[in-house]
């Protein structure tokens, strides 16, 4: 059997950020491990930029991926559902074809992995006698509180964010009642009862891997492995540190808009501003954001997308088309900021741009794949969460690790103000709290490059993931 190229198949459910680490993993799987990697990524017209094709191209030439268009649930689920409701029920309504390309693939695969909204796929795994696995995105601390959820639903009485004291989960740190993830906001909601579902069918692959390290996050992931009421949740199956599985700068002698604009800048003197790839503010925000950054006075790329609430006409812009851009600025700010900002439109380079030299600060949503590229390049943060789990990777950051700032929302308006951006702006680029944070955060950076070099402990859980599948199959 050992002497057979282990085939595995990866189920990518839509969204730049679920398809991403799945497709990293996989180039991982195959140039470190030797392995065999189909990636099956699902897609929809509606969430996909232009980007995402590019992307895929990316990886063409050590993977082999299969887009499969995503089941129409327009008929299925109200328009206004979460997009965590959304992405259960389309990748739970697209398991037909799912089924089809995986019979149709030439090589019989020999494990399944998908990612948290994958789940419906393990029944195609029992078909077929093969095992299947969870990959999870975020972090070991979002793991236990999403496994955790079904028990805390028996436990607490009344809504999750009326609570005056922190949630507990067993063995890690809780979570404050107000950083929950989105479905857990409203009990009352029916996307809460598609999340408990959700979090119990994850829980039936045979194992999970996590986009984390072992030295990131010691205490949940000993939770998760010793913890007897964590180990029953996660039905006592075994827990696999892979990360970090992130992007990393590869020079291709390309250079954009964006880094020839860095090349110009001292060195770790701009911030990098950017909500991921789907988060927008409101148009009030954008506007002391603007204020915020001008104040400062320092130099900055800023990804600005319309406002919330917009009403877009369902065309994706890109730098220099249909730049509708200075319509959400205040009045003469890119005229005024000219000589020390870049607005960008949309998207930019994100990881070419953390890379470089010149960037001292990264003020982000929190998304995990942000954060990740933010720490493997030892840039600091300022954490500006907005939805989904990036209000516990938001605590993580500030709290525990210490590499990022939280800025403070103003009561009364329930934004952020124009003084505390320019605050921490400063703070963080010129001041000690910067060069503080730039210590932790290269420490960090140092723990992570360990964690996936030949035998680093990220490295050693991938082999042992391997070894474990070939004992599986019949
Ligand atoms: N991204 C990018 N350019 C942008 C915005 C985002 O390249 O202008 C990439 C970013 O590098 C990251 C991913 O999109 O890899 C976003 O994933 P993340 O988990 O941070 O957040 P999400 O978009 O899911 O909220």
């Amino acid at each position: 059997m050992a002497t057979k190229q282990l085939h595995v198949v990866m189920l990518a459910s839509p969204g730049v950020s679920h398809l991403l680490p799945i497709l990293l993993l996989g180039h991982r799987l195959v140039t470190h491990h030797n392995l065999h990697v189909t990636v099956l990524a699902v897609t929809t017209t509606a969430t996909t930029p232009q980007s995402l094709s590019q992307l895929i191209t990316s990886f063409a030439s050590h993977l082999s991926v299969i887009q499969i268009p995503a089941a129409d649930i327009s008929c299925v689920v109200p328009p206004d559902a979460k997009v965590a409701t959304q992405l259960c029920v389309m990748m739970r309504e697209t398991i037909p074809s799912i089924r089809t390309t995986i019979s149709a693939i030439d090589s019989h695969p020999h494990v399944l992995v998908g990612d948290i909204f994958a789940y419906e796929s393990w029944a195609i795994a029992e078909e077929l006698g093969i095992p299947k696995y969870l990959f999870v995105t975020g972090t070991a601390w979002f793991t236990a509180l999403f496994t955790y959820s079904p028990l805390l639903d028996k436990q607490v009485v009344g809504q999750y964010v009326d609570k005056k004291e922190p949630l507990e989960i067993p063995g890690c740190t809780p979570v404050r009642p107000d950083e929950v993830v989105d479905p857990m906001l409203n009990r009352d909601d029916e996307n809460y009862a598609v999340y408990l579902s959700q979090a119990i069918g994850v829980t039936l692959a045979d194992g999970m891997l996590i986009n984390t390290w072992e030295d990131l996050e010691p205490q949940t992931l000993n939770a998760l492995r010793t913890n007897e009421i964590l180990r029953s949740v996660v039905k006592y199956k075994p827990v696999y540190t892979v990360g970090p599985v992130n992007k990393r700068y590869e020079p291709d002698g390309l250079k954009g808009e964006v880094v020839e604009w860095l090349v110009k800048q001292p060195d770790r003197s701009v911030i990098y501003v950017s909500f991921g790839s789907e988060g927008t503010i409101s148009a009030e925000q954008i506007n002391e954001l603007a204020w915020g950054l001008e104040l400062s006075r320092q130099r900055f790329v800023w990804v600005v997308r319309p406002p919330n609430g917009h009403v877009s006409d369902g065309s994706f812009f890109k730098p220099g088309q249909s730049d509708t851009t200075r319509d959400y600025l205040p009045e003469g700010f890119l005229t005024r900021t000219q000589k020390v900002g870049l607005v960008v439109s949309s998207w930019a380079p994100q990881v070419e741009i953390l890379n470089h030299t010149s960037v001292a600060v990264f003020l982000t949503h929190c998304g995990w794949n942000s954060t990740l590229e933010s720490v493997t390049n030892g840039v600091p943060m300022i954490a500006w969460p907005l939805y989904a789990e990036q209000k516990m990777n938001a605590a993580m950051l500030t709290e525990e690790l210490k590499v990022a700032v939280r800025p403070e929302v103003l009561p009364t308006k329930k934004v952020v103000g124009r003084e505390e951006v320019a605050r921490m702006v400063m703070n963080l680029v010129e001041g000690e709290e910067g060069k503080v944070m730039k210590i932790k955060v290269d420490m960090l950076k140092e723990g992570a490059e360990n964690a996936i070099r030949e035998n680093g402990s990220s490295y050693i859980s991938i082999c042992k993931f391997i070894e474990d599948c070939w004992s599986q199959i019949k």
